[in-house]
């Protein structure tokens, strides 16, 4: 395929857009218990107009454009507030929670190679549970991460095992509040005082759980501490794209102080162009994002907030009840917000998570590890709290199904991975493995669980191999 010759008519072009549409989940319905948060359509066109406004303008350059410096700062100082941060709190917007999380882990390594010369391989020390971005900013920067198990009952991290970790090259300590797999909250004071201790940063990953979590503290309900008020966080990332509600492309980094921000930035003057001052990871950006984040935050207020968390909270205490009540799944831990995840003794979860999409929901799959049973994940957000109870329906005629369907053959699939592991030629048996799975080619997967079920079985840096080749021959 070229570029045509001649250009299409404008209504064939958004015809065709609409189109591609066809085939994704539908998110508007509330069907997709991950990766979309919709605040209502009414608020949702508010954020798309401020985004559209300023599309074009480019946060490159706030000399040039100071309307998105405007934007960025107020956006931060208000994130700032939220966690109740001093004045001395600074940050900057970002594209996601990834970028604020690698920025973070970027920070810590130019902070150490300011103040601590002597570490020469810098190492992070995180809980199993904190995100991949932290393993990607590893995989980046050069940073070894040294990850810590957690406890099994309550899947928080032990602050002492966050201390046994650390060596002489340590430079930062990571925690979540909440973490994703399973929605409980670090103990964050605890491990916060051990960075005071040996004289570490500490960064709580809230990209999560910072917007929700501190309006659910405003509305009175009992929230473990984790923000600027718990003396020893050095940084926190909170995305505005995720319980912010706002337009993708919105999440806020922030730190104790300019001090240490001063190491995210990067400035280049040695070209024979125009030097760059990148105080986050893009160079060339859109201030929509920034103007979809500041609109939000603005039109929704404190009390708009609260009223939007009052409902996803109610909705998930009883999605959280009415998985408990069916006999063959538990939800694991104790969950703080509108994040959790449920697991199995008796029905295959990856079976449960194909049966339920072809309800046309999506909850995602999760693998076991040494410390947590595999699981489905859910999220609850404004624009899925009315479908709690279709859910739980269909959740348990799924069950029901799953019960009654041939089980996926564990040993089987075991075989053919110790094959693949053990062939003459790894690369041969690999693309078969992929080829039995369907992941192969450029066609999209249908039945997920015979996939998910060799994931598992993986080890880990197999597992990632597989989907790197599967990744490599999808997008043609
Ligand atoms: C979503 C999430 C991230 C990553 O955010 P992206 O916006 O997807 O890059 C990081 N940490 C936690 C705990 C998250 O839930």
């Amino acid at each position: 395929m070229g570029i045509p010759k001649q250009g299409r008519p404008k209504e064939e072009i958004f015809a065709a857009l609409e189109r591609f549409k066809a085939h994704d989940l539908d998110w508007k319905s509330g069907r997709v218990w991950a990766y979309v948060y919709n605040p209502g359509d009414e608020v949702r066109e508010v954020v798309n107009r401020a985004y559209t406004m300023f599309l074009t303008e480019n946060a490159l350059d706030p000399t040039v454009f100071p309307s998105t410096l405007r934007l960025e700062t107020e956006v931060v100082r208000m994130v700032a507030d939220l966690l109740r941060g001093d004045e001395n709190v600074v940050g900057h917007m970002t594209t996601g929670g990834t970028e604020s999380n690698m920025l973070a882990v970027k920070t810590a390594r130019d902070w150490a190679r300011a103040h601590r010369p002597e570490v020469d391989r810098p190492e992070m020390v995180l809980p199993i549970t904190a995100h991949p971005s932290f393993h990607k900013a590893a995989h980046f920067l050069g940073v070894k991460p040294v990850v810590v198990g957690i406890n099994p009952e309550t899947f928080q991290v032990e602050p002492e095992a966050m201390r046994a970790a650390i060596t002489p090259n340590t430079i930062l300590l990571v925690a979540s509040a909440p973490n994703w797999p399973q929605g409980v909250v670090d103990p964050v004071p605890e491990i916060a005082a051990i960075a005071q201790e040996y004289g570490l940063l500490f960064h709580v990953d809230a990209c999560v759980g910072g917007f929700y979590l501190s309006f659910l503290r405003q509305m009175g309900e009992p929230v473990p501490d984790f923000d600027f008020t718990v003396p020893g966080v050095t940084s926190i990332s909170a995305d505005v794209h995720k319980y912010g509600y706002a337009a993708k492309g919105a999440s806020t980094v922030l730190y104790r102080n300019k001090e240490l921000r001063r190491y995210q930035m990067f400035a280049c003057a040695e070209t024979p162009g125009y030097a760059v001052i990148n105080p986050t990871i893009l160079s060339t950006k859109s201030g929509g994002p920034m103007a979809g984040a500041w609109a939000i935050l603005n039109y929704l207020g404190e009390e708009g907030f609260h009223r939007i968390v009052r409902t996803v909270h109610e909705a998930t205490q009883r999605l959280i009840r009415g998985i408990n009540e069916i006999p063959e799944l538990r939800v694991l831990g104790e969950p703080v917000m509108c994040i959790f995840s449920f697991t199995s003794d008796q029905v295959n979860l990856f079976q449960l998570a194909d049966a339920m999409a072809r309800r046309g929901w999506y909850i995602q799959p999760q693998p076991s590890t040494p410390f947590t049973p595999r699981s489905l994940h859910v999220s609850v957000n404004y624009g899925n709290a009315h479908l709690v109870d279709t859910l739980l329906q269909d959740l348990r005629e799924a069950v029901e199904e799953v019960k009654q369907a041939p089980p996926i053959d564990r040993e089987r699939v075991q075989a053919l991975v110790d094959w693949a592991l053990q062939s003459p030629d790894p690369q041969a048996a690999f693309r078969q493995l992929r080829q039995t799975v369907g992941i192969e080619g450029t066609q999209l997967p249908q039945e997920l669980a015979l996939i998910n079920e060799i994931l598992d079985i993986l080890p880990d840096h197999l597992a990632d191999a597989l989907l790197i080749d599967f990744f490599n021959d999808l997008y043609v």
